[in-house]
């Protein structure tokens, strides 16, 4: 049952006094994948981190803590405009801390931050593309026949119609809603399976790609709940002759980025040669077991257990834009990272491996 959106609006209408702030705040569940909100009022203007008090929850209710001592507290570390509530409205992202004040177990921003700020003289850009599924509220496949599959892969990546694609409203919604809040979303298209989509966000500095895939993440769950159709970012969500989702992730530092760049880009996918295994276990959040599923060397991925590289090669772990080869200058895909991966865990592990190791 959908609840009617033109009631909510004459109330989303009412005036609200200026010096009253409504901030939700936003964090990572105890999964590493899901992500929580509650509301709160703040009174004044919020400008900057310093307006924002320091918040809690019960812990115990999202796989964070133990019953008998479930307080986890809520770190504001970035402010977004809240596309939903409007005007001055806030979204709050959120770091989460433990009882003794040490970060919580899927807090991969704590260390993240810190790689970051060591590497700042490389000045990391990422670029990141957020693949997922959208699904029923039966959990079955948006838009495909309940008793069956759709037609083969080939006219759905980058299609258009309505044979062609399914769900466009929302994805065109959350490009929006991402726009508005601050996000820096680059880009979007339709993927090669059906009801399964892309965006881009980046490129980004350092710990500011984490921070705007997450809150993405949350805009596109919450969009997504206002036309009552579901968002999985599970990497193989169909198995058999059906793509699975991804998160590939585009990597320069400053050195790739000048003339002849490409020798620092060699030189970092030697090093990224001789670190697979670490990477693919920071690369979902099951330790390399829900990248099991989709790196399966088909349907434009390489295989789990072998490195590779290759100009404008789709299979390969490391590709290098055909464009970059050619200006000898530019970037790098690492297109291992699975759909549902913690971009602050990609991030730092691409850092430490090729500036400082
Ligand atoms: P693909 O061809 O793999 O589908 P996309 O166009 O979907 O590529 O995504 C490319 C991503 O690379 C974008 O998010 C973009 O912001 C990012 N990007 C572009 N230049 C750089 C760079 N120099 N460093 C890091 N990321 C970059
Ligand atoms: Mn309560
Ligand atoms: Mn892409
Ligand atoms: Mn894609
Ligand atoms: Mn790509």
């Amino acid at each position: 049952m959908s609840l009617n959106k033109t009631v909510l609006n004459r109330f989303l209408d009412l005036e609200v006094p200026d010096n009253i702030t409504q901030a939700t705040y936003v964090w990572i569940d105890g999964s590493g994948e899901n992500v929580r909100c509650k509301t709160k009022t703040v009174m004044g203007a919020v400008n900057g981190l310093e307006d924002l008090p320091e918040w809690n929850f019960d812990g115990s209710s999202t796989g964070q803590a133990e019953g008998s001592n479930s307080d986890v507290y809520l770190k504001p570390v970035r402010i977004y405009r809240d596309p939903f509530l409007l005007g001055h409205h806030k979204l709050v992202l959120c770091e989460t801390y433990k009882y003794n004040k040490k970060p919580a177990d899927t807090n991969y921003r704590f260390t993240c931050a810190q790689v970051m700020d060591e590497a700042k003289s490389e000045v990391p850009w990422f670029g990141m593309e957020q693949e997922y599924t959208l699904l029923d509220k039966d959990l079955h496949p948006y838009g495909w026949p309940k008793n069956g599959f759709p037609g083969p892969q080939g006219p759905y990546y980058c299609g258009v119609g309505t044979d062609k694609v399914y769900g466009r409203d929302i994805v065109e919604a959350h490009y929006r809603a991402c726009l508005y809040s601050g996000v820096n979303v680059s880009g979007t298209n339709a993927e090669v399976m059906p009801a399964q989509w892309e965006y881009q966000v980046g490129p980004c500095e350092g710990i500011t790609m984490g921070d705007d895939l997450w809150m993405s993440r949350f805009l596109l769950h919450r969009v997504a709940e206002d036309f009552g159709v579901v968002v999985t970012l599970d990497p193989k969500p169909i198995p058999g002759d059906w793509n699975g989702a991804g998160c590939h992730t585009n990597y320069s530092t400053k050195a790739m980025r000048e003339d002849n760049g490409i020798v620092t880009i060699e030189k970092a996918i030697t090093k990224l040669a001789g670190n697979h295994a670490a990477h693919i276990k920071a690369y979902d959040p099951k330790d390399g077991k829900d990248n099991e599923r989709r790196l399966t060397g088909h349907h434009e991925t390489s295989s789990i257990h072998d490195f590779s590289a290759g100009v404008a090669n789709r299979g390969a772990s490391i590709r290098i834009p055909r464009s970059c080869a050619e200006e000898r200058k530019g970037y790098l895909e690492d297109r291992r990272p699975a759909s549902n991966c913690d971009p602050y865990k990609v991030t730092e592990i691409i850092v430490r491996t090729t500036c400082l190791s």
